[in-house]
């Protein structure tokens, strides 16, 4: 059994503009950290466009048909302040959403244990009817969703360790008890939400953290409030959105977490995908805005994906 490692060259090519923090760099940092020889055992797919019918599962035609449309011949079109469009954009944003969905297929069909999708632009931001926050598609919640309609899981769950709080997974989730969502979030930040108070139906698990928080009030959140849930959920499948700003080196944010948390969390999360899903886990690149810490952070992640 192995890991797999979602990627396409296409989202490289996504360019926000220059001195937009969400670049192409990004990736290339990550990438170059598992082109190590530590990380060979990575079986590396190429990721599929996602079709029509698995993102209007979480967004309306109308709105992925405009989003497309919108995308430019040649130069920029800005969706909002943060999230632009270039002309390779479109192809990103489906490879993107589309990676998310052939790893849920690849590991609900036991090709491999796990996945990590190596992909921008990232998609915890983008709700069912706005695309905000660097993102387009919600990838995550695409995945999620095909999870459920298509091999028919019941219980699926988003777990989102970005900085930022996924407003886009939370909106697409909170009426659905088939679905979970939590996450760990420096608050107040963009974009506003994930209050502790934000419950769903009872599905949803907000655990606010103060700027300059670290390692222990992470772990004391997921302890506590997050990983009980989940088990108590008993997901058949474990999604991470895997932003590694938290990093106490990201300029956007004032989290002090350290690689060490990020391996920590992964096990924790491999754990109870294995008490419920038969291991069943899938990880998607969220944000992370300090090279060297994204890449250190998302190879400490994939490094415990691979020992599972
Ligand atoms: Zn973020």
């Amino acid at each position: 059994m192995t890991t797999l490692l979602y990627t396409h060259a296409a989202c490289l090519d996504h360019d926000p503009g220059r001195h937009h923090p969400e670049s192409p760099a990004r990736l290339r940092a990550v990438l170059a950290a598992l082109d190590d020889p530590e990380f060979a055992p990575l079986e590396r797919r190429e990721a599929p466009e996602a079709a029509r019918e698995d993102l209007v599962r979480v967004h309306p035609r109308r709105h992925v048909e405009g989003i497309i449309a919108a995308i430019p011949k040649t130069g920029h079109v800005g969706i909002d302040a943060d999230t632009v469009l270039s002309p390779a954009s479109g192809e990103a944003a489906l490879r993107a959403a589309g990676a998310v969905s052939a790893a849920v297929d690849a590991v609900v069909a036991k090709e491999a244990d796990n996945a990590f999708c190596a992909v921008r632009p990232p998609g915890h931001h983008a709700e069912p009817q706005r695309a905000m926050g660097f993102c387009l598609f919600n990838n995550a919640a695409i995945g999620a969703l095909r999870a459920r309609e298509v091999h028919g899981l019941a219980r699926v769950a988003v777990v989102d360790f970005d900085v930022h709080h996924g407003n886009g997974t939370q909106a697409a989730f909170e009426a659905d008890g088939s679905l979970f969502y939590a996450s760990t979030h420096q608050y107040p930040l963009y974009p506003g939400t994930g209050a502790a108070s934000e419950t769903g139906v009872g599905n949803v698990v907000n655990v606010p953290l103060r700027p300059m928080a670290g390692s222990s009030q992470f772990r004391l959140g997921m302890t506590q409030r997050i990983l009980p849930a989940l088990d108590a959920f008993r997901p058949e499948l474990v999604i991470v959105s895997a932003g590694f700003d938290a990093h106490r080196s990201d300029p956007l944010a004032q989290l002090m977490l350290e690689e060490a948390d990020y391996t920590w969390v992964t096990e924790k999360l491999l754990e109870i995908a294995y008490r419920h899903a038969g291991g069943r886990l899938v990880a998607t690149l969220e944000g992370g805005y300090d090279l060297s810490a994204l890449a250190a952070s998302a190879a400490a992640h994939v490094r415990v994906l691979m020992l599972a």
